[in-house]
């Protein structure tokens, strides 16, 4: 892989982490559920309010635990964006869904909820929506609609966590929603993940499936008196060295979310009122909705336009990337009778969609070079020194 002066992401440290690490090896403990895995549940659990916070080794994980919560069966059918990662409907392929891919809003690139209570069926078992970027879904129509059909819904989360929809964090929303802790998310402690449990009555169930489809949870809480087999289930939580990075990061995250945001704004100050006029659009955040600081993006013209300005950036050293292949056209969604035409926003979007160099320590002469860079690619002048967005100091 090239060098690039300017990586897309990189792993930052809040502090802690090694501290924590040498203290859950010290305490003798590093398999799963140990101090710092009930450190991250705690804190987790107070924060958003969710009945129960189950850390996982991925959000991949904590999307299968929820294919196997909601027994989904083969030829049940799950709605899920087009525009996602694979994990979001391959967790529900896994069991033998029917992936049937829903198009986005071409605003926020989220699930279009005018159009999705035409693409339910009486065979539909669950809505997966996808808070793009961290900003929310549409979640009072979602809910609603998913409500009148009896479908229960699954938040991929994996962007958004800390965000809000309406004053409410995202992931509280569904039956259960799904946290990423990989290395390219907000907080992070390599691989891993949560899976919220919000709807109490999968609660104990979720526990079982977890640790192997036994009842290990209530015998160590003292409700039985031996631990036995009793369910389908398969191993779905970290080590708790894992766990110990990842409380690191999320004890700090008001500091980690305060850097994302200095991030997110420098370069949207910089950018917006410049760009429009060359036909590239901006991330659109409504009123409603606090981002999570996850991603910041540009809505090229066209795909050739992207591609050359890919070329320029990493002629000068920046990485910058692309994602979301309409699902429905990969060589899996064809199988599933994906065609051209069936998400018609998300297929033009994608080609013209460019992910930013986004990360916490982002050095602030870094994020400047690269708004130079794009503004020189469109022969815009540079911003004055004095004209740019007073930064704040974002302390420990
Ligand atoms: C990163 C991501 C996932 C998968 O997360 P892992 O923790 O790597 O399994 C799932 N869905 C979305 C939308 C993601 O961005």
């Amino acid at each position: 892989m090239p060098e690039f002066r300017i990586p897309f992401n990189r792993p930052c440290f809040a502090g802690n982490e090694q501290a924590y690490i040498a203290q859950a090896i010290a305490a003798g403990q590093i398999s799963g559920d140990g101090l710092f895995t009930k450190q991250c549940r705690n804190l987790l659990e107070a924060e958003l309010g969710v009945a129960r916070a189950l850390l996982t080794t991925s959000c991949t994980h904590a999307l299968e635990m929820a294919a196997l919560l909601l027994d989904i069966q083969p030829g049940d059918e799950v709605v899920v964006p087009s525009f996602t990662f694979v994990s979001t409907v391959n967790a529900f392929v896994l069991r033998g869904a029917r992936p049937v891919f829903a198009d986005v809003r071409p605003d926020t690139l989220n699930l279009d909820e005018t159009r999705l209570a035409a693409l339910l069926t009486p065979r539909t078992r669950a809505i997966v929506p996808v808070h793009y970027a961290g900003v929310g879904c549409e979640m009072d129509a979602i809910m609603a609609i998913a409500g009148r059909a009896g479908v229960p819904v699954v938040e991929d989360n994996a962007h958004g966590l800390f965000g809000k929809y309406r004053g409410r964090y995202l992931g509280t929303f569904g039956a259960l929603a799904t946290q990423s802790f990989h290395e390219t998310k907000n907080f992070t402690c390599g691989e891993g993940g949560a899976l919220l449990v919000n709807d109490p009555r999968y609660v104990e169930r979720a526990e079982i499936i977890r640790e192997k489809g036994t009842n290990r949870s209530r015998f160590f809480r003292g409700q039985v008196d031996k631990y036995t087999w009793v369910d389908v289930g398969s191993s779905y939580l970290p080590s708790d060295v894992l766990a110990a990075f990842l409380y690191a990061q999320l004890e700090k995250r008001a500091m980690i979310q305060a850097k994302r945001q200095s991030v997110w704004e420098y370069y949207d100050l910089s950018l917006r009122g410049r760009l429009e006029r060359h036909g590239v659009s901006l991330p659109h955040v409504p009123a409603h909705c606090e981002q999570s600081y996850h991603m910041y993006y540009l809505l090229l013209p066209n795909l050739e336009e992207r591609q050359a300005l890919i070329a320029y950036l990493k002629a000068r050293g920046i990485l910058s990337v692309f994602h979301y292949l309409p699902l429905h056209l990969s060589d899996m969604g064809r199988q599933f009778g994906g065609q051209p035409g069936d998400c018609p926003v998300t297929e033009e979007m994608s080609d013209r969609l460019l992910r930013l160099p986004f990360y916490n320590d982002l050095a602030e002469t870094d994020q400047a070079d690269v708004v130079a860079a794009i503004l020189s690619f469109y022969g815009e002048k540079e911003p004055e020194t004095a004209w740019l967005p007073e930064r704040q100091a974002v302390g420990g």
